[in-house]
């Protein structure tokens, strides 16, 4: 009930510049951490192309996500199936058109975690793999401690950073994130 009731024109238009704001934030620190490191997570700004095969569907994409990204003041260009083939030469596009996003930026995400990783161990960072979370303590004002599946752990603070679980993660914590997961598909060829 939650969830349908903040599907609202209102609040996708008080959310949007908060969202554009955090990618905009997180997209200089990727692009920061990028030439720290010599780029070894192969980080690329050339943007995104959102390929649509139907007309119907282009026309949906230039109404929708095109328009209101355009209206929070980010560049989304809607381009034509010639305008889309000249964008990657030497590929052959069977499609009706495209939205074209020019901040777009992507990387090599097992590479990135790797520099991560390395970039923490550095910092005196320690890790605990396959260590799971069961639940914590708390004393009705803070988290005392955390209990895993290598015993508690006591902090001076703690983030929460697991993903679609962190419901779950902080249920018999006395917290209550109104989160719910959502579903997606993925295939990674060479
Ligand atoms: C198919 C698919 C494709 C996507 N493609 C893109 C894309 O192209 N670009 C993009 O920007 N985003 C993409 N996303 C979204 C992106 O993956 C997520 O937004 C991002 O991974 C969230 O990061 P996170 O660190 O918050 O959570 P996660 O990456 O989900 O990490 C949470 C971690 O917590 C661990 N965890 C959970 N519960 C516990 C517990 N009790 N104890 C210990 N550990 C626990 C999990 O094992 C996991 O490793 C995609 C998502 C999906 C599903």
């Amino acid at each position: 009930m939650l969830f349908a009731r903040s599907c609202t024109p209102e609040h996708t238009r008080r959310a949007a510049p908060v969202l554009r704001d955090l990618c905009l934030a997180s997209r200089a620190l990727f692009i920061e951490l990028a030439e720290q490191t010599g780029n070894s997570f192969e980080l690329r700004t050339e943007g995104l192309l959102n390929l649509c095969k139907t007309a119907e569907g282009l026309d949906h994409e230039a109404n929708g996500l095109a328009r209101l990204t355009n209206e929070v003041g980010v560049e989304a260009r809607v381009l034509d199936r010639n305008e889309t083939a000249a964008m990657e030469p030497g590929v052959e596009i069977d499609v009706a058109g495209s939205v074209y996003f020019p901040i777009d930026a992507h990387l090599t995400p097992s590479k990135f975690v790797s520099t991560l990783v390395a970039l923490l161990r550095q910092q005196g960072v320690a890790f605990r793999w396959n260590t799971s979370i069961a639940g914590g303590r708390h004393d009705g004002q803070r988290v005392t401690a955390l209990r895993t599946s290598a015993g508690e752990i006591e902090a001076a603070e703690y983030v929460i950073a697991t993903g679609s679980w962190a419901a779950e993660t902080v249920r018999d914590l006395a917290l209550r994130l109104p989160m719910q997961p959502g579903k997606g598909y993925s295939l990674t060829i060479e």
